[in-house]
């Protein structure tokens, strides 16, 4: 796995920091969020380190692709398979960690 130092995602997939996992295979780890934003916020990071989503499509496109594809899995097993998907990228955009992630939002009728 390529991580990097001082990275706190990069902490939670190696085990040194304490999550709650959701779903973990060979490409990507989900977690839950530790201050949810709705009955279900998951979080999906990529085990290798990416600053953002953008650096992770052009990188690693298929864990782009299993990103999506493990959302729709939580959002059917812990939900009624809807859901938001959410990349905040940069930090005028929220972005406050920055190892790319993917926000999954579901188990509600979510605000506009
Ligand atoms: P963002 O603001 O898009 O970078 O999202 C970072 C998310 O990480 C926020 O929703 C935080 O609540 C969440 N978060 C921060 N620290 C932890 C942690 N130790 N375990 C789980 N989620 C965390
Ligand atoms: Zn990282």
């Amino acid at each position: 796995m390529a991580q990097k130092d001082d990275c706190l995602f990069c902490k939670i997939v190696a085990g040194k920091i304490p999550s709650t996992k959701v779903y973990e295979d060979d490409l990507v780890y989900a977690f839950n969020d530790l201050n949810p934003k709705a009955k279900v916020h998951v979080l999906i990071v990529p085990k290798n380190h990416y600053d953002n989503v953008v650096e992770l499509e052009q990188k690693e496109p298929a864990t782009l692709a299993r990103i999506i594809e493990v959302a729709q899995k939580i959002a059917s097993d812990k939900a009624d398979g809807t859901f938001r998907l959410i990349f905040n990228t940069g930090r005028n955009a929220g972005q406050s960690v920055f190892h790319a992630h993917a926000h999954v939002l579901t188990g509600e009728v979510l605000p506009e």
